[in-house]
């Protein structure tokens, strides 16, 4: 038998006999950290380690905590479950059951719904399938067997599965583990005593294909993780999250309310939440105005012809709401472009009057599907801090510079990290490999000038153009898309944008478009989540609340708090007949910053004793030395 030339972890290269196993190389191979290796990437590509190599290549080990490692774990998890479900209620038919992005599901058909002390049962059975410490075996079938061999089990899902693959495949695989055979891709960890942390979650409908016309199935939520102090970390976070839910806080912080009567994903902003979408719009406005943007502003509607020539009529209609006026057809805008063209277009331009910047904080409505939407973190009806920057091809690098130092300085103030991704071309596109080319580079340039690390998303550009994603990362570490820099050549050869060169000659000009928060509306959203409700000053819609003890100290109560708001800051007064404890308390399920209790103390001397947040007393202050210091702190963001 012929050897293959197999180039090991380490970087060095040696031959093996045809056909054996990457686990048995990789263990000649003194490779480190074999013990946690769940699979392996033969030539790039993803195999068991029992996998058997018969060509040239390269072989590493995946580790169970990486991301590729973590994707075998979960699905491999996911088939005990099924083989728990199955030897626990007979009559269990099993769907799919892939890995997602927090963890895992399997689908089952059961006449009887599963209940909370089910999911116990069936984790038990599954750590004694996991204590058997049951080998994963790989088997290929041609695929009129594997039809024959689910059809026989009643496992009608699976003969749906089979029978719908592409006519040319004729060999599927299949995994076996202590007696369980399912149809899979694989790869699959080598055994079952592999798995060290799972648990079960939830149980949710789902149709069968994700189609309401189909069977309602069970769908059985899990998770899993390399260790056990992983999965203990995980399963906090989910209670904290829970604690932290921004629906929940918006409702006991009187924020907002999404109501059926209105319409689902559509918002209404109480007194408190349209001041903290406010304070964060103002600070938009003067951040852009600083950075040499200008404030325009286009209408709500535009007509139909437009959203054609845009290119959104083809690509993104399904998305979008339209309406008749005097017998014409007019787009609800879902993006802000357009009318933002139309500035730039209302005048002859110099290459002497780019870079231009327009920005508006451009209301826009998408017709999300009601399964996705998420109170204030997806809705239909949300608020960009959009800007389009049309410059000439030199500009370009200096422009998305000057947004990334933007974006850098706007996670500073609100308090994330973030990181950066990069996405390139979609199959779904329009305009030339050369525009391509030119825009990729130019974004791609530009972060490398910058030093800033990034990620690349091969394919995630949207359709007009590539662009940079900063993701940030909130107290609980959960990641959330905010800033875009997109860069598009084609809505300027739609709309003939043109610009005189130094040249005398007419130029298109680049345009980009980018947000900096995103959706006003979602970011409240994050915000919420990130500071549990607690606001730092600066955000805070209610940053002082001026208590009277009794009603004989309403007279001073009320002149502090009227010097308080003539000063600017945002104060409230609780001079209700209520005990001063009771008062307290609500203050602090508020997360008011500063309470201001008035006694007769405050009273005779003429002062207020702010009480923080977290219970310090700060001892008796003038007036005016609370609200300046009040005030320094509001404009150091603090
Ligand atoms: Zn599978
Ligand atoms: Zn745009």
């Amino acid at each position: 038998m012929k050897n293959v030339k197999i180039q090991l972890p380490d970087g060095k290269r040696a031959e093996f006999p045809a056909g054996a196993s990457v686990k048995t190389i990789l263990e000649s191979s003194g490779a480190k950290g074999l013990d946690e290796a769940v699979a392996a990437r033969f030539n790039g590509k993803l195999v068991d380690m029992s996998h058997g190599v018969t060509e040239d290549g390269k072989i590493e080990p995946v580790a169970a905590a990486s991301r590729d490692g973590l994707e075998v774990l979960r699905h491999s998890i996911s088939h005990v479950m099924a083989q728990a479900v199955q030897d626990l209620f007979p009559g269990v038919k099993v769907a799919i059951g892939p890995s997602i992005e927090e963890g895992f599901y399997y689908d089952f058909d059961f006449k009887d719904t599963f209940t909370t002390e089910d999911l116990a049962r069936i984790e038990e059975r599954m750590a004694e399938i996991v204590s058997r410490d049951d080998s994963f075996e790989r088997r290929e079938l041609p695929r009129t067997e594997a039809i024959r061999f689910f059809r026989d089990r009643g496992e009608i899902y699976k003969v749906e599965l089979l029978e719908d693959l592409p006519e040319e495949v004729d060999t599927v695989s299949l995994y076996g583990q202590g007696g369980y055979v399912d149809l899979c891709r694989g790869p699959h960890i080598p055994s079952t005593g592999r798995i060290r942390a799972f648990k079960l979650l939830n149980v949710a409908g789902a149709y069968w294909r994700g189609d309401e016309k189909n069977a309602m199935l069970q769908r059985i939520y899990g998770t899993g993780f390399a260790t056990k102090a992983e999965l203990d970390d995980y399963l906090t976070a989910v209670e904290e999250a829970k604690k932290r839910d921004h629906r929940r806080l918006g409702r006991e912080l009187d924020l907002f309310q999404v109501n059926d009567e209105v319409g689902p994903g559509l918002i209404i902003f109480h007194p408190k939440g349209a001041l903290l979408r406010t304070i964060i719009e103002d600070w938009e406005r003067k951040e852009h105005l600083k950075r040499g943007y200008d404030i325009v502003q286009g209408p709500q509607i535009l007509k139909g012809d437009l959203w054609k020539r845009s290119g959104h009529f083809d690509h993104y209609r399904e998305n979008m709401y339209f309406t008749e006026v005097d017998e014409e057809l007019y787009g609800i805008k879902p993006m802000n472009c357009i009318a933002h063209m139309l500035i730039y277009k209302s005048k002859i331009r110099s290459y002497r009057d780019l870079p231009l910047r327009y920005f508006e904080l451009g209301t826009v409505h998408r017709h999300e599907k009601t399964g996705v939407l998420h109170g204030l973190l997806r809705a239909r009806q949300f608020t960009q801090d959009d800007a389009h920057i049309l410059c000439t091809p030199e500009q370009l690098n200096a422009e998305i510079q000057a947004i990334t130092g933007f974006v850098d300085d706007a996670m500073r103030i609100f308090r994330f990290e973030y990181e950066v991704e990069l996405s390139t071309r979609p199959a779904k596109s329009i305009g030339t490999d050369e525009d391509w080319e030119m825009a990729t580079t130019a974004l791609e340039g530009s972060l490398k000038d910058r030093g800033m690390a990034y990620e690349v998303n091969a394919g995630d550009g949207a359709f007009y153009g590539p662009k940079i994603d900063f993701k940030l990362k909130d107290a609980l570490k959960r990641k959330w898309q905010c800033a875009t820099i997109q860069c598009d050549f084609t809505l300027p050869e739609r709309f003939d944008l043109t610009y005189v060169g130094a040249d005398g000659e007419r130029h298109r000009p680049v345009m980009l478009h980018r947000v900096i928060l995103g959706a006003i509306e979602r970011f409240m959203g994050v915000l919420i989540e990130h500071y549990g409700g607690a606001f730092p000053l600066w955000l805070s819609p209610v940053q002082a609340t001026v208590m009277t003890v009794t009603d004989r100290h309403i007279p001073y109560g009320e002149e502090v708090l009227r010097s308080l708001r003539e000063a600017g800051v945002r104060a409230e007064g609780d001079f209700r007949n209520e005990k001063l404890g009771y008062k307290i308390r609500e203050g602090q399920m508020q997360k008011v910053p500063f309470m201001l209790v008035i006694g007769d103390r405050e009273v005779e001397s003429r002062t207020v004793s702010p009480r923080q947040r977290d219970g310090e007393n700060l001892g008796a202050l003038a007036v005016p030395d609370f609200i300046r210091l009040v005030l320094e702190k509001t404009d150091r963001f603090e």
